[in-house]
């Protein structure tokens, strides 16, 4: 494997640089506040971003979660929706686009990712089983737990280095994870936890070198392998431009060989798939796959809709076939890219390399005068909207919330505020504006004073906290 990253993909499309493969149709005004009004928003927030209003935002990059923009052949699949409470002919439509682009043989709709997890982890895990994950993501890890699991991280140690330069930081370590193994013994592994990539490591990508190695050991240990795909479409491209042996094939065919190599996956659509709601399980074993359709009308609804109406599967499964096309990824993650350079180019500390759908400011060291018990993450999203408008959200110490055994803190390395940049919304010139922004706060940065929580919910406190000023 090489450390060396090619700085272009233009052997595939022949092109010099990339451009957005399509043309505005229909445009959505925005409103610039005024710096008072952003100050009187912000305290009403209890400076947290997660509750402002989006009409006091200007460029709302606070997450690419169901926030992208649907093509006009999306719109009109919207009209197609066929609203039968059963065996509407949009799930059949969805169940063919997964089988295609992502090969797993069941498949089950639900409202979003959470409800697939919500799901998986019932059925998959018994109280106190490990279930070893390539770091950790918020949701993810709260059903794990929710149903009895003990979540371990085996990522490899690079991804907690914002400064490594390593190619695929959302590697396994596979000498953990085989100690892991042979502490527990394999019975008590409830299943690997993969996503590709990896959103808390700044979207690092899994290599296929990685999977392949995962497969071998869970066949020789009998353990399942389950990948989170949320963002696995952005992760086969990053294969595409950086493992030997891929940069001629598809993205279609880099992502369908690597969940080839999994038992099943669960799906946030509302991010690759280029939908506003929606997500889906697939499993190959239809053992569990008949406990999986039994347990989402307990929670999701019939499972042929999943808490999904009918025009919203056919959506889905439209943005599935769009998401896999080369100029469609490679503008994507090539405007990401631009907002990164121009940061780096100034000096401001962020997480290399950049990843597939954000760019990761490194907060400690954009404020090193501040601990990571003053909030120095969340202090940055703050300073930023207050500045410019910009709406970020922390990924700290916040996100990681507490030990479920102790109810201490989680103190993880990376201490990172997340510019998040939603697919075919933006554009370049959306991008200088930010990246204008990031550097004015990044030149006053030493008057930064820290937050202090005021309230803290039990359950995913990142999305509901309140602070305040010292
Ligand atoms: C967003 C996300 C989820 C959860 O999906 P929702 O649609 O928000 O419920 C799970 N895993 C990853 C990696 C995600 O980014």
């Amino acid at each position: 494997m090489t450390t060396h990253l090619p700085a272009t993909t233009g052997r595939q499309l022949g092109r010099r640089s990339w451009a957005e493969p399509w043309k505005i149709k229909m445009v959505e005004p925005l409103r610039v506040t005024t710096p008072a009004e952003r100050a009187h928003a912000l305290a009403e927030a209890g400076y947290n971003t997660f509750l402002l209003r989006s009409e006091d935002v200007y460029i709302d990059l606070l997450t690419d979660s169901g926030t992208s923009a649907m093509s006009d052949r999306q719109w009109a699949g919207l009209l197609l929706g066929d609203e039968a409470y059963a065996g509407s002919r949009n799930f059949y439509a969805l169940e063919e686009a997964v089988r295609d682009t992502y090969g797993y043989r069941h498949v089950l709709p639900v409202h979003q990712g959470r409800g697939a997890e919500h799901l998986i982890s019932q059925i998959a895990i018994r109280s106190g089983q490990f279930v070893p994950s390539n770091m950790y993501f918020t949701t993810t890890r709260l059903h794990q737990e929710r149903a009895g699991g003990v979540f371990v991280d085996v990522i490899i140690d690079e991804a907690h280095d914002p400064q490594s330069e390593h190619p695929f930081k959302g590697d396994v370590d596979i000498s953990k994870l085989e100690s892991l193994i042979t502490r527990a013994g394999a019975d008590q592994i409830a299943y690997i936890s993969l996503a590709g990539t990896v959103n808390m490591a700044g979207g690092q990508p899994v290599s296929m070198a990685c999977v392949r190695a995962l497969r071998e050991l869970c066949d020789q240990y009998r353990i399942r392998l389950f990948l989170d795909a949320t963002r696995m479409v952005e992760n086969a491209f990053f294969i595409q431009e950086r493992e030997e042996g891929y940069a001629d094939k598809t993205i279609a065919a880099i992502l369908r060989e690597f969940c080839s190599l999994t038992d099943g996956a669960w799906m946030s659509a509302k991010k690759d798939s280029l939908v506003n709601i929606g997500g889906w399980l697939a499993l190959n074993d239809a053992d569990l796959f008949e406990e999986a359709r039994n347990l989402v009308v307990v929670f999701e609804g019939l499972h042929t809709y999943g808490g999904l109406a009918g025009r919203d599967m056919e959506a889905m499964a439209i943005g599935i076939t769009e998401s896999v096309q080369q100029d469609h990824i490679r503008a994507r993650i090539g405007q990401v890219r631009y907002l990164g350079d121009l940061l780096t180019a100034a000096d401001v500390p962020v997480v290399r390399p950049v990843g597939g759908h954000a760019i990761f400011l490194d907060a400690r060291r954009f404020y090193p005068h501040l601990t990571q018990d003053e909030f120095p993450a969340q202090t940055l999203a703050a300073e930023l909207y207050l500045d410019s408008g910009v709406r970020a959200m922390e990924r700290g110490i916040v996100s990681a919330g507490r030990d479920p055994k102790t109810g201490d803190h989680h103190h993880p390395k990376l201490e990172l505020t997340r510019l998040a940049i939603p697919r075919r919304v933006y554009t370049q010139a959306h991008m200088d504006i930010v990246a204008e922004a990031v550097e004015a706060i990044y030149a006053q940065r030493d008057s930064a004073k820290g937050l202090i929580m005021t309230y803290e919910p039990r359950y995913l406190r990142f999305f509901q906290a309140r602070f305040d000023r010292p």
